[in-house]
């Protein structure tokens, strides 16, 4: 009986193909939501061709997909905080062709592509809708005097959660995902970071979406940072791999990176730190060639002295995949100005250390031993013209607490209190703002004496 039934499902379901076919079946959309963008991913049953286009008044994107059909609720898509109001379909060139039309709230700038298959994922259509967001102002060029303690800058630490949305990064038991962990990793350093005078901590990432990783790096430059931490956790197929480890840029990793800088000479002046600043634009080769070996030489010797520092803090508790920090040519370690490192917090795909990885003491543990690395370097060896620096020079024993503070962007009331050791309601009443007052960026708060 059973038996039979299936047969009759199955030959209508062949009849009802051979009415309808199609090359690709789109069966499932996702969103992921970036400050910047988002990301709609269209999963196919096959690869497309396709076609993206915009339209005004109203605001809209219209994406053709040749001989392709559409098997998913775009009604129950969730396009919360999204750039499109109402994701609809319908049908071209006789019912061949599928038409996916996106109506939007606010303009942005549309770019699409498909991605071949994967360990996770089929053949995808990915279309990134990009906002019109203001770049984030630097920091380090703000006049500063070692004299005047208002003025000193915070070191600001890129803090790098590998991976994310389309790219799960390795999987371990139970589907626990290395994207998950990591990100986790990365917010309690953040929190650390924050709490700590002297430091002005940034994520790449805050939430579930991918970024690229040239962008990762790209974004460090931005945010000037003085330091790049990208999180990670291992994968192999053999479960009983296991261990942490500490990643600086190798001497070949290196090397490659200087020609390719050299080669694009052009963009060269977005370089910070050791070339200060410093276009390579109108440089001779060999004198370029100088300026950049310096920076690189001097930040990969800031990185081998930060991850030295981390690994000895993550091996008083973790099983360390080697005694010593380890040498690779990951792309997100490439920045010739910042020193920059990469952590494997254990394999995730090891039982033992994918239930610890998923716990959240284990990664307060993990993110203060990383916290402890960088705070020790940095103290040791503090960048001019910081608060560390001051402090480390000894005058802030003798001279009074700042009495001014510039607000920088991503500043809030509660974290300038902290970071000055005042009460927040003291910063507010010194301020005359209520709870509610917002700040702006290049305002000046007064500071009362804690
Ligand atoms: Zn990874």
């Amino acid at each position: 009986m059973i038996r039979r039934s299936g047969l009759i499902i199955l030959l209508m379901s062949c009849w009802l193909g051979a009415v309808n076919s199609y090359a690709a079946e789109v069966h499932n959309v996702r969103v992921w939501i970036a400050p910047d963008h988002a990301r709609l991913v269209f999963d196919l049953s096959a690869a497309v061709q396709h076609k993206l286009f915009t339209l005004k008044k109203p605001d809209r994107i219209v994406l053709d997909v040749a001989d392709a059909t559409l098997l998913s609720d775009l009604q129950a898509v969730d396009l919360t905080n999204s750039p499109v109001s109402l994701m609809r379909s319908g049908s071209r060139n006789g019912g061949k062709d599928l038409r996916i039309v996106l109506d939007l709230k606010e303009q942005v700038k549309p770019k699409s592509f498909v991605l071949k298959p994967n360990d996770q994922y089929g053949n995808r259509l990915v279309v990134d809708l990009y906002r019109d967001v203001a770049p984030e102002a630097p920091q380090k060029s703000a006049v500063a005097t070692a004299d005047d303690p208002a003025t000193l800058r915070d070191i600001v630490i890129a803090i790098d959660a590998g991976h994310g949305g389309e790219d799960p990064g390795a999987i371990g038991p139970g589907r626990v995902k290395e994207k998950t962990v990591v990100l986790a990793i990365a917010q309690e350093l953040n929190e650390l970071l924050k709490k700590e005078r002297g430091f002005q901590p940034r994520l790449t990432r805050d939430g579930d979406y991918y970024i690229s990783l040239r962008s990762r790096t790209e974004r460090a430059r931005k945010m000037n940072a003085d330091m790049f931490v990208s999180i990670h956790a291992d994968g192999f197929q053999d479960h009983r791999a296991r261990g942490a480890s500490v990643w600086v840029l190798s001497p070949r990793g290196a090397s490659s990176e200087m020609g390719r800088w050299l080669a694009q000479k052009e963009n060269s002046a977005d370089l910070i730190g050791g070339v200060g600043g410093v276009s390579l634009e109108d440089k001779d080769d060999v004198l370029a060639k100088v300026l950049l070996d310096m920076s690189m030489t001097a930040s990969r010797s800031d990185s081998r002295d930060i991850a030295r520092s981390i690994h000895r803090n993550m091996s008083k508790f973790a099983k360390m995949h080697k005694t010593q920090v380890e040498q690779a040519g990951f792309v997100v370690l490439k920045s010739p100005d910042i020193p920059s490192i990469l952590v494997e917090t254990g394999f995730i795909t090891n039982h033992d250390e994918a239930a610890k990885l998923k716990s959240k003491a284990y990664q307060q543990k993990m993110a203060q031993a990383i916290f402890a690395g960088i705070k020790a370097h940095f103290s040791a060896k503090p960048p001019a013209l910081t608060w560390l620096a001051w402090q480390k020079e000894g005058r802030g024993a003798v001279k009074a607490a700042p009495s001014s503070y510039k607000v920088v962007s991503g500043d809030s009331l509660s974290v300038i209190a902290n970071r000055n050791g005042v009460s927040l309601s003291a910063l507010l009443k010194a301020n005359g703002l209520g709870n509610a007052d917002t700040i702006m960026v290049g305002q000046v708060l007064k500071i009362p004496a804690s």
